[in-house]
């Protein structure tokens, strides 16, 4: 069991209301599930070191600067995206790139070696859950259906996995509007589109939409309809500071707030839905 008692504040950067929103928007990875918490530790020295092969001159220091750069910048996104980057940075510094799935089936192989023992911990003992999740998210789930929200889970982790991960952490059946993840096929589905199909069956206008996520890419999607977002900047795996990293990066695209995890969920809910 972790200790709640640190409880820190929510920031308000625009105050913006969301007492008409009638659709919650969630990301999955470092929003509600930390399973995956340490990816980009994983990914950024992987292409980095596919970089430095290319013998630039370039240092190390340099090329981390220009992957954490774009990697941060399409979190959100597929995966799939980072790596056609990946491929991108590569063609450009004359070298001769794989195809982008090759990169990803090579990130996820080295991440899944490193998250295999969090999912057996899942699997063998459902009491783990608390660990592996922004403290406080089941509550938020269920406070924003006892509100009447619609609620739709949407990642760039590919959808097989992430279903089996979100049943694991016990949060699909909050979920009335869907689960969705990335398609190997990845043009068929994204955030973007998601949203656009939402509000395309008249289910709300963009407006009345609240997002929350810790990625660039669904913070500007939601913002870019007229939504209101709340940027969660944690400090994984502990979750109960906020990272200002992650904070600058999210405020920067439009949050409307930021919050380190859920624990102050009465707070947030007084300036979110006050009318
Ligand atoms: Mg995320």
């Amino acid at each position: 069991m972790r200790a709640y008692e640190i409880t820190a504040p929510v920031e308000v950067l625009t105050g913006a209301s969301a007492a008409r929103a009638k659709v919650a928007l969630f990301d999955f990875d470092g929003t509600l599930s930390l399973i995956r918490a340490g990816w980009i530790d994983v990914m950024v020295p992987m292409m980095v070191e596919a970089l430095a092969n290319l013998h630039t001159g370039e240092s190390e220091a340099e090329l981390t600067a220009v992957v954490r750069d774009f990697v941060d910048r399409l979190t959100g996104k597929q995966t799939v995206y980072q790596m056609i980057e990946l491929s991108r940075q590569i063609a450009l510094r004359g070298g001769a790139p794989h195809d982008p799935i090759v990169y990803k089936k090579r990130y996820l192989d080295l991440l899944h070696a490193r998250i295999s023992n969090r999912l057996e911990e899942l699997r063998q003992n459902p009491s783990s859950v608390e660990k592996y999740m922004v403290p406080g998210s089941l509550e938020l789930l269920e406070a924003l259906r006892l509100r009447g929200l619609t609620l739709y889970l949407a990642s760039g982790t590919d959808q097989d996995y992430m279903r089996a991960e979100a049943d694991l952490l016990g949060v699909t059946p909050f979920f009335n509007g869907g689960v969705f993840g990335a398609l190997d096929d990845y043009k068929s589905f994204s955030k973007k589109m998601l949203i656009e199909r939402i509000i395309a069956g008249a289910e709300c206008s963009g407006s009345e939409i609240l997002g929350f996520g810790d990625g660039y890419v669904e913070i500007e999607n939601v913002k870019a309809v007229g939504g209101v977002a709340v940027g969660v900047a944690s400090d994984e795996l502990e979750c109960l500071k906020v990272d200002v990293w992650k904070r600058d990066r999210l405020a920067s695209v439009g949050a409307d707030y930021i919050v380190p995890n859920y624990l102050s969920r009465a707070a947030l809910f007084e300036r979110l839905f006050a009318l």
